[in-house]
């Protein structure tokens, strides 16, 4: 690095997750997968119930996906909807990550006291040798800055959605919170945004966005064609768009029976549905 590229990122907001930032050689890798290269993460959007994660844990890794995905806590908009089970879905998931192999599970945390029930669970079912939980903080957390400084003193592996509302420098400095704690395993998650018209998608499209975001930091990039469309028809179309402007990895709600899914289910694919997607970008990526 040159001094003016030095001068430069010590007068960014995020001299630390900036591309000229001394961390960027730092590769996060997790459990063996490389994130910089490519890394499905597929699963329920909320684990309903024991059956349904080892069933998709099942699936997915006999697909070759190696990051299951499934909601404990879920952060819905009426107080009504399904709010997730808990530590007792965290469990579930561990089960089923021990006897499917799948050694990624990712699920959000909303909260420290969420974060910090996983390593509970993990400690009470002796697990934590057999998998690593990656902690997603949500779009509607994603400048929670008490979260984000508690997540970036603890060795757990973090997805950083973008927040709903935030600009790219907005995204990149709350992932800076992280890095500033002295978690450098941090991967950033573009999920569609409420900046402009959404038009007919649930949130506005920000695949666009991955060059600009790449030019910005080191850190990997997941595109979530999922939560960015809410509709299954479009996931796939989508996910490719993404992965074509040099995302690294994807993030996508499958579930083995979208009918039975308790939340987001008009966006799920099946794991057959999935299959040719993940194939498609893994090849590309090799
Ligand atoms: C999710 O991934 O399940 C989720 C709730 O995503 P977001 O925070 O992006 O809405
Ligand atoms: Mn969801």
């Amino acid at each position: 690095m040159n001094a003016c590229t030095m001068q430069n990122a010590a007068t960014v907001k995020y001299p630390l997750a900036h591309r000229a930032s001394p961390l960027a050689a730092h590769r996060v890798v997790i459990e063996g997968v490389d994130f910089h290269e490519f890394v499905s993460i597929a699963g329920p959007c909320a684990i309903e119930t024991p059956e349904v994660i080892l069933q998709a844990a099942h699936e997915l890794s006999r697909l070759g996906i190696r990051a299951l995905r499934g909601g404990c806590w879920k952060p819905r908009t009426s107080p009504y909807d399904f709010q997730g089970h808990g530590a007792d879905a965290v469990k579930w998931a561990i089960n089923a990550c021990r006897e499917s192999g799948v050694r990624i599970f990712v699920t959000e945390v909303v909260s420290v006291e969420a974060d910090q029930a996983i390593d509970r669970a993990l400690d009470e079912l002796g697990a934590h040798n057999d998998l690593t939980i990656v902690r997603q903080v949500g779009t509607r957390n994603a400048q929670n800055f008490e979260l984000l400084k508690h997540l970036g003193t603890r060795p757990n592996p973090v997805l950083l959605k973008r927040g709903m509302g935030n600009t790219l420098e907005e995204f990149v400095c709350a992932a800076e919170y992280l890095l500033a704690g002295g978690n450098q395993d941090v991967a950033l998650c573009l999920r569609g945004h409420r900046l402009d018209d959404a038009q007919d998608m649930r949130f506005a499209l920000d695949y666009e966005d991955i060059p600009q975001l790449q030019a910005m930091t080191w850190l990997p990039i997941i595109y979530d064609p999922s939560h960015s469309t809410g509709l299954k028809q479009a996931v796939i179309p989508i996910a490719r768009e993404a992965y074509a402007r040099g995302a690294n990895g994807l993030l996508v709600d499958v579930h083995p029976d979208p009918t039975q899914a308790l939340c987001d289910a008009k966006q799920a694919l099946l794991p057959g549905e999935f299959e040719a997607l993940h194939h498609h970008c893994l090849s590309a990526a090799a």
